[in-house]
């Protein structure tokens, strides 16, 4: 049945606008607008890398959690005060929006193509005998230790721009994280970067700015994406981005000054680590906040998101991680045990209404 004012449009189908379209598929005239047809667990992607099947799990069609409402696949690429439009030419009137479109991360379209990708990857990975990866993020880290555990062989190594892996949380995070790849034969070049523009397909011989050569059958790229707010640019938000294009959001998590207009997940400016855990607890409160507009409560009865500090768990291949929690920063099978083993695909499907184990054919 369609009440009139409860249309809520949701703009990114990822780790937080899945979470707020499932929640209030049933409460409201839903509609989410990605466009990919999934939503995918992304701390699951390296994983999948080496293990094509684990795939299977954490990409997730989203008619699979989100039965009751409409899917438009398809970039938003402007807004209004009362509509979005996207890029196949859909306008779809709002009277609630909710912007969760992350970073820009251009990913096939369909959860075939998308599992052939990793297929691809796997593919390569097993092919290759040496291997580079440029970045020593969490991206990075993350895929430098599932190639050491399951292809101990392979000579891998790892070029780093910065003085210290894994910058966005503690050095001493870094440094077990150094000692652990080091541990694994992984050579790591820290404060070098690989400048690909002069790297020709076919190549194995990459330059470093140090002046160094890497010899490697294949490298990956593992560097941060863009947030995917430059389309926001030249809409009726634009003057709600601060300098390094994220969404102003207020502690209700609406747009400063919109009462109709929420942003939530990496988009936003909330000062914090991005992770897609915090991403969740955001698409929680603005499900709750939804909720109380729609009934029609006061907005006292609305909850306010208070920022984090920087609490992160970085797998090290299947059984260890490295873990920065409030006081405290430790390595090994303790915070291994935690993450590492099914990378919380099982509580995450759970948490989206599904079987953590089974997929449906
Ligand atoms: C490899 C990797 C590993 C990670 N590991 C962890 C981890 O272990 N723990 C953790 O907590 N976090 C982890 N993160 C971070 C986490 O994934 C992000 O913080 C989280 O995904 C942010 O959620 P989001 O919904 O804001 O954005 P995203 O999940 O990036 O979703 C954005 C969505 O918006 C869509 N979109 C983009 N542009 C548009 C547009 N114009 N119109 C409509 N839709 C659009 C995209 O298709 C996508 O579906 C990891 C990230 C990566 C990449």
């Amino acid at each position: 049945m369609e009440i009139d004012g409860n249309r809520v449009v949701i703009l990114g189908g990822g780790v937080a606008g899945s979470v707020v379209a499932k929640s209030l598929q049933f409460h409201a005239h839903v509609t989410l607008v990605d466009p990919k047809e999934y939503f995918e667990i992304t701390w699951a992607s390296l994983r999948s890398m080496v293990e094509p099947s684990f795939a299977e799990r954490s990409v997730i069609n989203h008619r699979d959690y989100f039965t009751n409402g409409d899917i438009v696949t398809s970039n938003a690429v402007n807004v209004t005060e009362t509509e979005v439009l996207t890029a196949d030419g859909h306008r779809i009137g709002y009277d609630y929006l909710v912007i969760a479109t992350g970073h820009a991360d251009p990913l096939p379209k369909s959860r075939r193509e998308r599992l052939n990708q990793f297929k691809e990857d796997n593919q390569k990975i097993k092919s290759a005998q040496s291997i580079l990866i440029i970045g020593g993020g969490p991206t990075g880290v993350e895929l430098a230790g599932e190639i050491a555990v399951d292809f101990p062989d392979k000579k891998l190594t790892l070029v780093h721009k910065g003085a210290r892996l894994l910058e966005f949380i503690g050095a001493k995070a870094g440094d077990k994280t150094l000692n652990w790849l080091k541990s694994k034969n992984v050579v790591v070049k820290l404060e070098q970067s690989v400048d690909l523009n002069a790297f020709k397909d076919g190549q194995k011989i990459y330059q470093t700015s140090n002046g160094e050569t890497i010899e490697a059958d294949c490298h990956f790229l593992c560097i941060g994406k863009p947030l995917a707010s430059a389309w926001l640019k030249e809409t009726v938000l634009k003057n709600d981005l601060d300098g390094q294009g994220r969404i102003k959001v207020d502690e209700k998590l609406r747009v400063k000054g919109k009462d109709n207009i929420f942003a939530i997940g990496d988009i936003t400016d909330i000062p914090e680590i991005k992770q897609g855990f915090l991403a969740q607890q955001q698409a929680e409160v603005v499900v709750k906040n939804l909720k109380v507009i729609l009934e029609g409560g006061r907005e006292c009865r609305m909850e306010t998101y208070k920022p984090h500090s920087a609490i992160a768990i970085v797998s090290l291949g299947r059984k260890d991680a490295v873990a920065q929690l409030p006081f405290l920063t430790i390595g090994g099978r303790i915070p291994g045990f935690i993450k590492s083993g099914d990378l919380f695909v099982g509580k995450t499907r759970k948490q989206m209404g599904l079987n953590p184990d089974i997929v449906q054919a």
